[in-house]
């Protein structure tokens, strides 16, 4: 039997799973990304996680046909270097995440942008299966953008599909990536949360952090803002329908310069949130289409959260 490992390296978990020839999950593991230290403890928790999830699946780490991992920030595909992954700890500088994880669990380790790979899972096992062109959206601690077009993935010289940097509001809201009014500004969780934290700390009531210390989380999770959603916390219900509207806006902009046939919803809130919020945000996006009456399809990720994870073991079938 032929097993691949997977490793999708979040903002705030990571997650591996370890799949058989027809990409079914055999074990999955997950671990909360480290939030102080550097990119060695990163990768030490990514190994672990791996080895958990190998385990789960009953094979040893190191007979693995291969693992891939989607990685935050700037991806050298060919020496397995990541450098300026934003949202963790202390990796500005390059490091060389693929051949560490070589080492450390003994199978050969293929690194990927994750957001891409994650797109590419939809594109052959997900939701995006019945088009030829689509636009995978990862509303996650950040937003980040996939593109196929005509069946081939598009990376650009290297740096498409930056959704999340998308202007929505020219002179707007302050983005983690240091501009103004990128639709990350407003829909990202990062941004969210340190907008919620602000608002928190002059006196604005809410039940978003004390549903975070109840649940034992340092950060603002997707499933907490689902369950202050469902209490109709006043402050996470603002801040989630100014994430939708900028979603649309966003959305929609993209749309109209390439008009592809799908837009696949994923990430952390995207899968969490699921179905309800794809539909607000198609009503959203139907304000800025140009050709409105003709929108694309608009699905939400079918492969879950497991995507990313998927999607990271299916670059093990590409040979170096
Ligand atoms: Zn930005």
């Amino acid at each position: 039997m032929i097993a691949r490992g997977g490793i999708d390296l979040g903002g705030t978990k990571i997650q591996a799973v370890v799949v058989n020839g027809n990409w079914k999950v055999l074990g999955d593991a997950r671990r909360p990304t480290p939030t102080s230290g550097g990119p060695e403890d990163v990768a030490e928790q990514m190994a672990e996680a791996m080895r958990e999830a190998a385990q789960a699946a009953g094979v040893e780490p190191g007979k693995l046909a291969g693992v891939g991992v989607g990685s935050p920030g700037n991806v050298n595909e060919r020496t397995g270097a990541v450098s300026q992954a934003r949202n963790l700890p202390g990796w500005e500088d390059e490091f060389k995440l693929g051949p560490w994880l070589h080492e450390s669990l003994g199978a050969p380790v293929r690194v990927g942008n994750d957001v891409q790979v994650a797109t590419e899972a939809e594109f052959r096992l997900g939701a995006g299966r019945p088009y030829q062109s689509l636009v995978g959206v990862f509303w996650g601690t950040g937003v980040g953008g996939g593109l196929i077009l005509d069946g081939k993935p598009w990376l650009g010289r290297g740096g498409a599909g930056e959704i999340g940097h998308i202007v929505v509001k020219m002179g707007g809201a302050h983005c983690p990536c240091g501009r103004r009014g990128c639709l990350e500004a407003y829909a990202g969780r990062a941004a969210m949360e340190e907008r919620a934290r602000r608002e928190h700390e002059d006196g604005r009531r809410t039940d978003l952090f004390k549903i975070m210390k109840k649940h034992g989380h340092d950060r603002l999770t997707s499933g907490i803002w689902e369950r202050a959603l469902k209490a109709d916390d006043s402050l996470a219900t603002e801040l989630i329908d100014r994430a939708v509207a900028a979603l649309g806006a966003g959305i929609a902009s993209v749309i109209n310069l390439l008009d592809v046939e799908a837009v696949i919803i994923g990430g952390g809130m995207g899968t969490r949130l699921g179905e309800p919020y794809a539909e607000r945000i198609v009503e959203a996006m139907g304000k800025n289409l140009f050709n409105d009456d003709h929108p694309p399809a608009v699905e939400v990720a079918a492969l879950g959260d497991l995507g990313g994870a998927i999607g990271a073991a299916l670059q093990t079938k590409r040979q170096v």
